[in-house]
């Protein structure tokens, strides 16, 4: 069995990060990342939207607030520090009814608390910036900025090798126990000791934290997130990133048009209930993943309080009239024909046994174990300043640390 200062699980962007924010707060020091797939980055990490967010719509002074903000930063220097292609190319939350321009004017008051450059765009200023679109009032985010996250997360891995970090992919924990001295975990890999333990598991989060001995208040809910693709003659329809103004009672932020770095267009994603929680493809069921959220309380009093959205995102899911008029509101050219197929992601989110939908990142503990229990939209943006934090509290105090 080998020894290392620090086991990571997870080889998705905040696993990474946090590895390599290890080994930059404690050089020298030892660091394992187990990841159970044959590559890094192959779910959340791998299936979103790949955008830099500014962190305009977070509640003023909260941890996804500021890790954002810090995050859109951190992004754009390490991908120019690496030679990752990513672009500014700005985004316009576009406002289509009168509640609409309401929630929009409150947005431009909260991106103002949170310190965020945004300029009010009417409705001639709109055509001009974005002739396809059509809206009463739109924000104007100009630091947003767009990525492929995978290659963010290929060239963190190669600094973690670099500093003599050891990745190793096709090892899934199967089990974890932790002692005075340490945390003992086997893999399909083998059996590892370190002195902490941190767990980035994303939408296994849970199921980690219980391999772990950990009793957790939360369950991980998979939310398929469902995108189509324009077709090529459809390439320039946009500039900027085009979002509706979302629900405050929501976690997702609607529909978008989402310009990719290689080109494309995307269009979404939805936010429909899933059947799985690594299954892809739209039929894809998990009887084991089904059953562990309709036996959690929390998730029946998460139906009850969101039945219509949920009824509206199914129909917009399996008919796509009803997503194409989620698009249409604000690009009304837009026809069915133009909605091509493109590889769907999943959300992994975090539900209190209250029913809650936890919008902040989440973090559990025992003294040598740390669980990442939520990491959702914008993780991507701020793994960075995320992997930073979980380092600096592992390093800098209990056990395990510098002093323990
Ligand atoms: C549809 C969608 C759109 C999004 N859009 C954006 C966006 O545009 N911008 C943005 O900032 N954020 C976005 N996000 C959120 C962002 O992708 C996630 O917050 C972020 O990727 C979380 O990273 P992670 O490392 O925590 O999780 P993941 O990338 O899911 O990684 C977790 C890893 O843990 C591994 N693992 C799990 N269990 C085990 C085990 N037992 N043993 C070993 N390994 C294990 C998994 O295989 C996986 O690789 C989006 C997410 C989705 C799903």
């Amino acid at each position: 069995m080998t020894d290392y200062d620090y086991l990571v699980v997870g080889g998705g962007i905040v696993g990474l990060s946090t590895a390599m924010h290890l080994e930059r707060a404690r050089p020298g020091c030892s660091v394992l990342v187990l990841e159970k797939e044959n590559a890094l980055a192959q779910h959340q990490t791998g299936h979103n939207s790949g955008v830099i967010h500014a962190g305009l719509y977070y509640t003023p002074g909260s941890l996804k607030a500021r890790l954002c903000r810090a995050g859109e930063r951190a992004t754009k220097e390490f991908c120019d520090s690496h030679g990752v292609p990513y672009r500014t190319i700005g985004k316009l939350v576009v406002a289509t009814s009168a509640p609409e321009v309401r929630r929009l004017r409150d947005l431009a008051l909260r991106a103002d608390r949170n310190g965020i450059e945004v300029e009010a765009v009417d409705r001639a200023r709109l055509r001009e910036l974005e002739p396809h679109v059509a809206g009463l009032e739109a924000l104007l985010v100009p630091a947003t900025g767009i990525v492929d996250y995978r290659r963010v997360s290929e060239a963190i891995a190669e600094e973690v090798r670099a500093a003599g970090g050891q990745i190793l992919t096709g090892a899934r924990v199967t089990a974890i126990a932790e002692d005075a001295d340490g945390v003992t975990v086997r893999s399909t890999r083998g059996t590892f000791r370190g002195r902490r333990f941190v767990a980035c598991a994303g939408l296994q989060a849970d199921r980690v934290a219980r391999l772990g001995g950990l009793d957790p208040d939360f369950r991980i809910v998979p939310f398929r997130g469902e995108y189509h693709e324009l077709p090529d003659h459809r390439a320039g329809i946009v500039d900027h990133l085009v979002y509706p103004v979302p629900d405050p009672a929501l976690p997702f932020l609607g529909v978008h048009l989402t310009p990719t770095v290689d080109g494309r267009i995307t269009v979404g994603p939805n936010a429909v209930l899933g059947g799985a929680r690594e299954g892809y493809r739209r039929r894809v069921v998990s009887a084991r993943d089904v059953a562990d959220y309709l036996r959690f309380p929390g998730m029946w009093k998460v139906a009850r309080s969101h039945a219509r959205t949920g009824a509206r995102e199914v129909l917009g899911s399996v008919f796509r009239r009803g997503y194409l008029a989620q698009v249409r509101k604000y690009c009304p050219e837009l026809r069915l024909d133009d909605l091509r197929p493109h590889a769907a992601g999943i959300r992994a989110q975090a539900v209190m046994r209250d029913g809650t939908l936890v919008h902040d990142f989440l973090l559990r503990g025992t003294p040598r174990q740390l669980h990442v229990a939520n990491a959702p939209s914008p993780a991507a943006t701020s793994a960075l300043p995320i992997g930073e934090m979980i380092a600096d509290r592992l390093v800098g105090s209990g056990p395990g640390s510098r002093r323990g």
